[in-house]
């Protein structure tokens, strides 16, 4: 059957990914609606390319500079802003919808489309992070189901699907420990944004690589996993795994470990979001194992990397606290691109931050982005009290 999908943050690496699938199984799915920010370019290629029925940019100026670079005639509907990137999560004729905006601002959208009763693949870690509870009661109220794009979690996924859910002991996620997994910590404060933008073994947006040097990547998806497989904190372990050919393991009570493997290639995880419970043809090539002679694996270093723990209390304090976490490592990761504080100091911001906040018990959409909002401004002035760099 044709899949008719939407995909928000169509140009960023999961987005482009998203489309290069499509395009190898055109038969398999048909893309409805685009949703971007400012890539104008990138994204008026992948409307000719694919012919959605709407597109949607940021803002109106990036409207009107997106229907001056199509082709004339073009019968796209061009749509910006909040109500835009609504529409597009709402579309009638959507099956699945791909929530693949970065950041906070990715949530609303997905609560949207899952509120219309969508489908949705998740790269956005956020929407789990700071509103996991309500999401997932959501997702259960409209009986539509997330499939996890993050490699980790599909890896998880694949390893639980059709096994007893009483059975599973806990899960294992591998992290590959990011560019400064062997540097001294007394190095730690010379480290540049570029130096935390070379990735060794994923290639990522600037975001997810900052938050992969820091391990707040792994933080982030500790918390989102505890939603998508309804665990305690106690029940997600992290495991350095540098070479990412095994990409997260499930435990169960009988001590077996499955564990998911493949080469470090994005799309097979994206790939299998999209087209569950079929598997695609993709052609990957497949690890060589006795090239490899080795699989290794080392506790992470939470001195060196303490956003690790960080992410451990807010998912253990739960309700508004990993909302405060998320927007206060925004905050803090754009200052460090931004050269205004330094690499240790982005660890530093998170913690001054959920120090400064009083819990709220059972927050509901309105009271995360309240949260959200509150916690940027906590970092932001955290960030103005901080000797410059
Ligand atoms: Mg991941």
């Amino acid at each position: 059957m044709m899949k008719n999908i939407s995909v928000l943050g169509s140009t960023g690496s999961i987005g482009k990914n998203v489309l290069d699938i499509v395009s190898r199984f055109p038969e398999s799915f048909s893309v409805k609606a685009l949703a971007a920010a400012t890539r104008i370019d990138e994204l008026a290629r992948q409307i000719e390319t694919f012919r959605p029925e709407m597109a949607v940019v940021l803002t109106k100026d990036h409207a009107n500079a997106l229907k001056n670079r199509l082709s004339p005639g073009h019968s796209v509907t061009i749509l910006y802003g909040d109500e835009g990137y609504k529409q597009a999560a709402i579309h009638p004729d959507v099956h699945m919808v791909v929530s693949a905006i970065v950041g906070a601002a990715g949530l609303v959208p997905t609560v949207a489309a899952i509120n219309a009763g969508k489908d949705i693949a998740l790269a956005n870690k956020e929407t789990l992070v700071t509103a996991g509870d309500y999401v997932m009661a959501l997702a259960r109220e409209k009986n539509i189901r997330i499939l996890p794009v993050d490699s980790e979690h599909s890896a998880v996924f694949q390893c639980i699907e059709g096994q007893s859910r009483k059975a599973l002991a806990k899960i294992i996620l591998t992290a590959s420990g990011g560019p400064f997994r062997k540097m001294p910590q007394d190095k730690f404060k010379t480290i540049r944004p570029e130096d935390a933008l070379a990735h060794p073994t994923w290639n990522m947006g600037k975001k997810i690589s900052i938050d992969s040097a820091t391990l707040m990547n792994k933080g982030l998806e500790v918390i989102e996993a505890k939603h998508l497989f309804d665990l305690s904190p106690e029940q997600i372990d992290v495991v350095v795994h540098s070479q990412s050919i095994v990409h997260s393991m499930a435990v169960f009570h009988d001590g077996s470990v499955l564990a998911q493997m493949g080469i470090p290639d994005m799309r097979a995880a994206i790939a299998y979001a999209m087209s569950w419970p079929e598997r695609l043809p993709l052609a990957m090539p497949v690890p060589d194992f006795a090239e490899l002679g080795s699989l290794v694996f080392e506790k992470p270093d939470r001195v060196k990397f303490p956003c690790l723990s960080l992410a451990y209390t807010a998912c253990r304090e739960g309700h508004t606290l990993p909302a405060v976490m998320n927007a206060a490592n925004e905050v803090a990761v754009q200052a460090f691109l931004e050269k205004k504080i330094s690499f240790v100091a982005i660890a530093e911001v998170i913690e001054r931050t959920m120090d400064k906040h009083l819990l709220e018990k059972k927050p509901d959409l309105l009271d995360i982005i309240r949260t959200d909002s509150w916690a940027r401004n906590q970092a932001e002035t955290i960030i103005k009290d901080l000797p410059r760099m």
